[in-house]
Formats: C-alpha cells, sequence, structure tokens
C-alpha cells in the first residue's frame, strides 16, 4: 500500500502519516526529517541545508529525489510506504511518477490535509517536539511550552517555524505545491480531509475508513 500525504505546513499531514505508519505497519518517509537529520550532520551538506530551510525555500529536486528514492527502493518499504512533503511540486511529482514505473509500482492513496490558514499559521508557530521521543504539542493548544520537560527529553522548536518563514512557506506552498493537487484529481486518486479545531482523531477516523472501504 502507498500513500501520499499532501497539505501546507503545520496541517499535520505528519501527524496522519503516523497514525496510517503504527495502523498498517508501513514506514513514514518524511523528506522534512530526513532533510533535518542531514543538517545535524555537521557536513557542508548539511550546513548549505540548513540555510535554505531557514528561509522557508525549497531544497533542490535532486537531493530530495535522491533521499526518496533510497528509501522507497530499501528492504523497509517493500510493503508499500506513506510519503510525507514530497512531491512538492509538479516536477517532483512527475520524478516520482517515473520512479514508481520503474519499479512497477504506484500510489493508491492521496490524502490532502486542507485546513484553514490563520489555524495553519498558530499550529506552525505554536509547534513544539520532543527532542527524544517526537511527540508534538502547542504552545497555543496546551499548557506545554519549549524547553519543558517530556519524559526523558525536552520539547524543542523548529527554526523554520517562526512567523516570519512560516509565512514564506505558506506561499512556497501556494505557488509550487498547490498545482499538484489537480496533478492527483486528474489520476482519481486524491481524497480531501477537511481539518479543524476539533483534533487529529476525527481525520484519522476519516482516513482509516477510506482505506479499509
Ligand atoms: P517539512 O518538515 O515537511 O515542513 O519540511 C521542512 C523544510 O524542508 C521545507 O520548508 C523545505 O525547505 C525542506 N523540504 C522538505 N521536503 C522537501 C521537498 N520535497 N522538496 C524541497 N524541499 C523540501
Amino acid at each position: 500500500m502507498n500513500i501520499l500525504f499532501l497539505g501546507a505546513p503545520g496541517s499535520g499531514k505528519g501527524t496522519q502519516s503516523k497514525k496510517v505508519e503504527t495502523e498498517f505497519n508501513i514506514p513514514q518517509i518524511s523528506t522534512g526529517d530526513l532533510l533535518r537529520a542531514e543538517t545535524s550532520s555537521g557536513s557542508e551538506m548539511g550546513q548549505e541545508l540548513k540555510k535554505i530551510m531557514a528561509s522557508g525555500r525549497f531544497v533542490s529536486d535532486d537531493i530530495v529525489l535522491e533521499l526518496v528514492s533510497k528509501k522507497i527502493k530499501s528492504e523497509e518499504c517493500k510493503k508499500g510506504f506513506i510519503l510525507d512533503g514530497f512531491p512538492r511540486n509538479l516536477s517532483q511529482a512527475s520524478s516520482l511518477d517515473s520512479l514508481l514505473n520503474n519499479i512497477g509500482i504506484s500510489l493508491e492513496y492521496v490524502f490532502l490535509i486542507d485546513v484553514p490558514k490563520d489555524l495553519i499559521l498558530k499550529r506552525c508557530v505554536g509547534r513544539i517536539t520532543c527532542d527524544t521521543c517526537g511527540k508534538i504539542e502547542n504552545e497555543y493548544f496546551s499548557n506545554f511550552r519549549e524547553g519543558d520537560k517530556c519524559g526523558d527529553g525536552v520539547f524543542v522548536k523548529r527554526a523554520d517555524d517562526n512567523e516570519e518563514t512560516v509565512t514564506n512557506r505558506l506561499e512556497v506552498y501556494a505557488e509550487q505545491t498547490q498545482p499538484i493537487i489537480d496533478f492527483y484529481i486528474e489520476k482519481g486518486i486524491l481524497h480531501r480531509i477537511v481539518g479543524g479545531e476539533d483534533g487529529p482523531a476525527r481525520l484519522t477516523s476519516e482516513i482509516l475508513s477510506i482505506i479499509n472501504s
């Protein structure tokens, strides 16, 4: 089962990917996470990536395609995968098509998580993540704050989750990522899931019921 989550930054596609990962035991491939791991490696490329990501711009297609291609062809993706954050423009969508064609597989479900823009901004700017277990909380919607403990870990804020960079990321999303929605509507595999203030559980149950039906 090969699944793709589309949506603006902060729409909750990472959260939903993790739920589906747990439910069906197929791995999430988050290009944001893969790139962040690269930035903490201390390499020259890592330093360059850090600058690009801090500005809210996209990393080059070649770099993300190589990371994704390696993962999709690996043993851990034999039973399927969940793409989160890739593709993000039409060129990446068409490269993904060719890659999947070459290995004789295709995407079965594309879920577009659609959340109002004012909520998106709060979700990103308030987002804090445990540096050890990856749990996500939000400073606007919970009592947790950056620096608070979470088990053995500490809640930290992503460098690109500030108002200026989030505003840039939303502009880049509207310009470059939104056009690929039509690409997947035409393929007949896109499902629009409308998110709101009521938390992730309703969305998860809508997604699971589409997959199970
Ligand atoms: P995310 O964690 O998905 O919000 O991604 C964080 C940042 O990583 C983005 O703002 C981009 O700078 C970079 N990034 C992640 N995925 C991609 C992609 N598919 N293409 C280009 N840049 C990406």
